[in-house]
């Protein structure tokens, strides 16, 4: 469910390889150097602001962390829950503490799970003939 992190950068575990910056491009995402030399590597390093430990992701983790922070975020800038309680109903629907809850922490499969879950209280907001305050 959650990703376990480091306190020093990773290495890419596929190749050994360090994460390095790419070149002329600012993404809060380091990738694998082996792919900066012909390897084909999807792999990326993150440090989350929450607990400043080191991530390494897969593409498909990356892309359900979007899906998951669209969705999430539409519950409380469409104002069906003010922010602070998104995060908190979010916790308690994932089983988690409010302080372990980040979206950034999570592995694919709870990303997914956030996606839906999401969805389903967007759907019924929308049913319930929720027009929302947007902010
Ligand atoms: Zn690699």
């Amino acid at each position: 469910m959650i990703i376990s992190g480091t306190k020093q950068r990773p290495l890419c575990p596929v190749h050994g390889a360090a994460f390095v910056e790419q070149p002329g491009r600012h993404r809060p995402y380091l990738r694998c150097g082996a792919a900066f030399h012909g390897k084909r590597c999807d792999l990326t390093a993150a440090r989350s602001p929450h607990d400043r430990l080191w991530r390494v992701n897969d593409q498909a983790t990356a892309r359900a962390r979007r899906g998951a922070h669209l969705a999430f975020d539409q519950l409380w800038k469409a104002g069906i829950m003010r922010r602070w309680n998104a995060y908190a109903w979010l916790a308690r629907t994932l089983g988690l503490s409010r302080a372990e809850c980040h979206i950034a922490h999570l592995d694919e499969a709870a990303c997914l799970r956030v996606a839906a879950e999401c969805a389903a209280v967007n759907r019924a907001a929308e049913r319930a003939g929720f027009l929302g305050a947007s902010k």
